[in-house]
């Protein structure tokens, strides 16, 4: 991957690069839902990486191409702005700008080229777009001098998706890019955004996770995911608090009291999911990760029947791994199709592999694409 983007810039710029970063796409293990409502993700980085090779200029003059894309884009440091930058390179160009947003003197800086690979699949809910703004951000860190930390760096990644992109994420993708260790997942509080690192000891034990992506992508995932967020914020109205992360699985009895029998269900999903997030934390560190399952498997009921995002599909991948021995499963993402994830011993990943695709076939459903993912460190420098 290093010596990819190093010869995709050797051909776009005709040059040597003077250094390549790198930074994972991220599968989130538990926590689904929870980040608006402040509560916690527990993420781990993958080994699917994004590289960015990076050439110092003469002038002031931002460049960018990727293998991914036809045409490179480029724009003067002046004129950098939320507008100013449009498609793929809102990304890399909207990470530029957001440096400057947190207090980089962008004024006084060279322009650089940059050129991009990756073996992230795009837009199959491993965040592409996380793995393409953390390495950016980290090559223009270092490469500028600017020393930002890491958690500053998620929340330019952030910014930079949030307003020049236009999309309304969370800080959980960029911090898993940015801070996750091999073997290892980012416990995150998404209210106070502290992070802490947690060894899954997988690999240790002879685990493997495998993702079994659907391909199923439902129109009404946008509309559905605006919808749980808006019973989320009602019910935490109805309650008196800022936000669910407040509430505690005491609270659950007034809350069915209070709220209609829809709205108690969403915030159960929340109250319950939350609570998950610190027993697999707590799970893992008293009992190692084959005594996680349950929480898996708990955390894919609730969505399906109290939060309602699932998807025959889903709930299809889940059903026939734990029926073949998985350890846990659970859809993860967003809801209304994307990826299930399953734990399970080494020796059974072709055999839930195999089952899950005779599965998908026998009931009609499109194909799905399956394969392990390893915990693996987070943003890097390469070289
Ligand atoms: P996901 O993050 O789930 O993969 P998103 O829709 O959030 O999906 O982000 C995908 C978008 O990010 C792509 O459509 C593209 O605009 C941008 N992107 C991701 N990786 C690259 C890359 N290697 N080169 C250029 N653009 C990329
Ligand atoms: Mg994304």
């Amino acid at each position: 991957m290093t010596d990819e983007a190093m010869q995709g810039f050797r051909e776009w710029y005709g040059r040597q690069p003077t250094g390549v970063w790198s930074a994972p796409g991220r599968v989130n293990l538990i926590g689904e839902h929870t980040d608006y409502n402040d509560g916690y993700v527990f993420p781990f980085a993958i080994e699917q990486r994004t590289a960015v090779a990076l050439g110092d200029r003469d002038d002031r003059v931002i460049r960018v191409s990727s293998s991914f894309a036809a045409d490179p884009v480029q724009i003067h440091l002046d004129e950098l702005a939320p507008d100013a930058v449009e498609g793929w390179s809102a990304y890399p160009l909207g990470v530029a700008w957001a440096l400057g947003e947190f207090g980089a003197d962008l004024e006084h800086v060279r322009g650089v080229d940059l050129h991009v690979t990756s073996t992230v699949p795009i837009g199959a809910g491993l965040s592409s777009s996380a793995a393409i703004e953390s390495a950016v951000a980290l090559a223009l860190d270092e490469h500028w001098g600017l020393g930002f930390d890491r958690p500053t760096l998620a929340k330019v990644g952030r910014l930079a998706e949030n307003r020049v992109v236009g999309a309304p994420t969370g800080i959980m993708d960029q911090s898993a890019s940015l801070l996750s260790e091999a073997d290892a997942g980012v416990f995150l509080d998404c209210r106070s955004l502290d992070a802490e690192v947690i060894p899954l000891g997988f690999t240790a034990d002879g685990l493997s996770l495998l993702v079994i992506d659907t391909r199923v992508e439902h129109a009404h995932a946008t509309g559905g995911y605006a919808a749980r967020r808006a019973s989320c914020e009602a019910g935490a109205h109805a309650l008196g608090v800022e936000s669910l992360r407040e509430l505690g699985s005491h609270d659950l009895e007034r809350a069915a009291e209070v709220l209609d029998d829809e709205t108690f269900r969403r915030v159960r999903h929340v109250v319950t999911e939350n609570q998950r997030v610190l027993d697999t934390v707590r799970t893992l560190r008293e009992q190692g990760p084959g005594a996680i399952g349950p929480l898996l498997d708990a955390s894919h009921v609730s969505m399906r029947d109290d939060f309602e995002i699932s998807v025959p599909e889903l709930d299809l991948a889940v059903a026939t791994a734990q029926a073949h021995g998985a350890i846990g499963a659970r859809m993860t993402g967003g809801g209304f199709g994307g990826s299930a994830i399953a734990l399970m011993v080494d020796a059974l990943v072709p055999v839930v592999t195999r089952e899950v695709l005779a599965a998908f076939a026998e009931r009609g459903f499109r194909e799905p694409i399956v394969f392990p993912v390893r915990p693996s460190q987070g943003a890097r420098r390469d070289a």
